[in-house]
This record gives structure tokens, C-alpha cells and sequence, in this order.
């Protein structure tokens, strides 16, 4: 069983394209997978097919202990697992400065799923705040993706360092699982020359799969389906699948 942070503090790179579309493809590769929605935008949950409307408890409920990971845990018609949110995890920044274990109550609630699941993947929201933080320390190591333009390589230091500091106050196991780039534009010198920088940087850190910009990835989610359930022969399905075939072949080579 493995636990991935998708993160990245830096908003619109991929995190909850990625959640979704990663989850729905590891499943379909027959890994039992379960993927949390841990940002009160609740992009990733809508973008499973689940109404924010019907999703109720939420994590935030788990987060504070009103809830079981059983009673917030939801099915998909697409092969994997969610546990939803909404705007009202917003609040749980708050509360939960109050409470016991502030920066574990993820990881204590999530003890219950091991044995059920192969994959856990955490979709965080783009910040450095408690709930990300909850992720962290949740995580065996983080997915990190990103888009190749300029300022990009100084926002990764900037997380590099967040990643560091939750080592050795809060989760020492944490490891950088990868690094993704997305919404790849191979037309672009700038874009090849940032990807060429992250190889040298983070060598085998970087998957080889690449995310291109493709418009059935932005589609998708309006029609709550991960792209493979969307547009199957599109590049970007056939990207998602193949990043879960390299995940998979990491794992067990
Ligand atoms: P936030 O930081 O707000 O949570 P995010 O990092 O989760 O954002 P996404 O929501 O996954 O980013 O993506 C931002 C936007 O870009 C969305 O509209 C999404 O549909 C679109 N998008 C993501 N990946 C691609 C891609 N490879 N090709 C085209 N559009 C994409
Ligand atoms: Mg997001």
C-alpha cells in the first residue's frame, strides 16, 4: 500500500487532473485505489461523478472526527474509491488548529484503509496550509506535478524546502515519489528548456510520461468522468494510462 500527495503549492498545474485521472487509471490496471479530495474547491470530487450535493459526510467530517472513513467513503462507477469534499472543508483550517494531533488527523483517520486499498491518492490544494500539511504527514511520498515555464523551477525550491521541513518535524519517511510534467507544450524552446533543467536537477525523479496539453483533459471533468471514461483514445487518456504503468513498474519492477 502506498500513499501519494499530489502537490504542489502552485494553483492550476495539474494536482486534481492528475488525482482523478491517475485514480481511475491505476484501478484500471486492477489496483484498488482510493483517491481523497483534501481542497474545498472540490474539483476533484465533482470531477468523479460525485454531486457535491450528495456528498455528505465529507473529509471534513473525518477530519474532525464526526465521521469514519467508512461512513465519508464513497463509490465510483469508475473502479476506484473517493472521499469527497466541499467548501466546507475551508473551515477545518481553522478547527483544527484547536484540536489534538492537529497535523495527523489524516494520517490516524486513514489507519482503518490500509489493508483495502493498493494506491491512496491525496489531491491537495494549492497552498501550504494545515490541510496540505495533513497530507503530507499522511504520505508515504508526493507526486509532484507541474508545467515547464519560467517560473516554475523557483516554486519547486520553495516546496523542496516545505517538503524538507515536514522531514524532520512531522514525517521522516516522506519521499519525493516524482516529479510530472503536464500540460507539455513540445512546440515550446521555454518549455524544453525548463524540462531539460528539471532532467538535470531531478534526474530519474522526472517520469519519463509526459502529460501533453490536450483539450479532452479539460473536457472531462465537466461531464464528471475521468478522461478514460471520456475519450479513451485520446493522448491525454493515453498519457494517464501510461504514467500508471510507470508508477506501477516503480513500485514492482
Ligand atoms: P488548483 O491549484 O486550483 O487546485 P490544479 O493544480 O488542481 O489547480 P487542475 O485543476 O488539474 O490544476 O488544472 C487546471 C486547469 O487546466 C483545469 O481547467 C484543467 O481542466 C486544465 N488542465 C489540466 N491538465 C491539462 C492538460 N494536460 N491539458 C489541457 N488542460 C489541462
Ligand atoms: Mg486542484
Amino acid at each position: 500500500m502506498k500513499v501519494l500527495a499530489i502537490t504542489n503549492q502552485k494553483g492550476g498545474v495539474g494536482k486534481t487532473t492528475t488525482a482523478v485521472n491517475l485514480a481511475a487509471s491505476l484501478a484500471a490496471e486492477g489496483q484498488r485505489v482510493l483517491m481523497i479530495d483534501l481542497d474545498p474547491q472540490g474539483n476533484a470530487t465533482t470531477g468523479s461523478g460525485i454531486t457535491k450535493k450528495e456528498a455528505l459526510p465529507t473529509v471534513y467530517q473525518l477530519l474532525i472526527g464526526a465521521a469514519t472513513l467508512t461512513e465519508v467513503c464513497i463509490q465510483t462507477e469508475f473502479g476506484f474509491d473517493v472521499l469527497p469534499a466541499n467548501r466546507e472543508l475551508a473551515g477545518a483550517e481553522v478547527e483544527l488548529i484547536e484540536l489534538d494531533e492537529r497535523e495527523y488527523r489524516l494520517k490516524n483517520a486513514l489507519q482503518a484503509g490500509h489493508a483495502t486499498y493498493d494506491f491512496i491518492l491525496i489531491d491537495c490544494p494549492p497552498a501550504l496550509n494545515m490541510l496540505t500539511v495533513n497530507g503530507l504527514v499522511a504520505a508515504d511520498s508526493v507526486l509532484i506535478p507541474m508545467q515547464c515555464e519560467y517560473y516554475a523551477l523557483e516554486g519547486l525550491s520553495d516546496l523542496v524546502e516545505t517538503l524538507r521541513k515536514v522531514r524532520s518535524h512531522l514525517n521522516s519517511r516522506l519521499e519525493i515519489e516524482g516529479l510530472l510534467r503536464t500540460m507539455y507544450n513540445s512546440q515550446s524552446t521555454l518549455t524544453q528548456q525548463v524540462s531539460n533543467e528539471l532532467e538535470n536537477h531531478f534526474g530519474s525523479k522526472v517520469y519519463q510520461t509526459i502529460v501533453p496539453r490536450n483539450v479532452r483533459l479539460a473536457e472531462a471533468p465537466s461531464y464528471g468522468k475521468p478522461v478514460i471514461a471520456f475519450d479513451k483514445s485520446s493522448k491525454g487518456a493515453q498519457a494517464y494510462s501510461a504514467l500508471a504503468r510507470e508508477i506501477l513498474e516503480r513500485v514492482a519492477p
